[in-house]
């Protein structure tokens, strides 16, 4: 089994959705479709405003170092130490899943507090990095550093994605939390474990149109209902 987690998870930590009632984007508006396209033609301009955030990046960076795993994060770690997920697939960049001990996790759309060269694909700590001339560069290799987050327009880092076909490809279930799972490329990995035969389990407060795909949907919040997974889990094998 792996898992794939989405905002729901986080939401439930305090950080504000992107759409829907009260998000980021409703409120503020959607952002430009071609986020990694200006990037490029202006590497300078984006980093000044990425050091000195102002309205929604300022409201979602404030959110985010204030932000804390919750029992859903926790419950997902437990499932991992018992040898039940082998691998959790987070589209979430919030480092949340990180802070709270998952091993074996693969951030599809990057980690906020990472950068990465996007000429050789290291990552790197924000103190690691001398912003003393901007763009910074890579002290590998000297290419172009941007935010680890991957950008509207930008490719998914190749080292992630093939990580994450991998994962999926060996997989026979797939645990989708806080997600309904509506973004590709991550909205495939589910879509192609149950069309393999593989069993997909849902958690999610409401029906989303990944439900008809799946096996077994747990009604709730991740935060509700996956702590009561891990009880079961180990009840079961106790019983066992
Ligand atoms: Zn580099």
């Amino acid at each position: 089994m792996i898992a794939l987690t989405g905002a729901g998870l986080s939401v439930e930590s305090g950080i504000p959705p992107f759409r829907g009632p009260g998000g980021i984007w409703t409120r503020y508006g959607e952002p430009p479709m071609d986020g990694y396209q200006r990037f490029l033609a202006d590497p300078a301009k984006a980093w000044e405003e990425r050091l000195n955030p102002s309205g929604p990046m300022r409201e979602l960076w404030s959110a985010l170092n204030a932000a804390a795993p919750n029992p859903g994060h926790h419950a997902l770690v437990e499932l991992e130490d018992m040898d039940v997920v082998r691998a959790t697939i987070t589209q979430n960049v919030d480092n949340l899943h990180r802070i709270a001990g998952s091993r074996r996790l693969l951030e599809i759309h990057g980690n906020a507090t990472l950068i990465r060269c996007i000429q050789c694909v290291a990552r790197f700590e924000r103190d690691e990095i001398d912003f003393a001339v901007l763009p910074p560069s890579c002290p590998r290799c000297n290419g172009l550093l941007k935010s680890d987050t991957v950008s509207f327009g930008e490719p998914i880092p190749p080292d992630v994605l093939e990580a994450c076909s991998g994962e999926a490809d060996r997989a026979d279930c797939m645990l989708v939390a806080g997600t309904s799972a509506t973004v590709y490329p991550a909205a495939g990995l589910p879509i192609a474990i149950a069309e393999r035969g593989g069993d997909l389990i849902e958690v999610n407060p409401y029906p989303s149109d990944l439900s008809p795909l799946c096996r077994i949907t747990l009604a709730g919040t991740t935060a509700a209902v996956l702590p009561v997974l891990v009880e079961r889990v180990r009840t079961l094998r106790a019983s066992l």
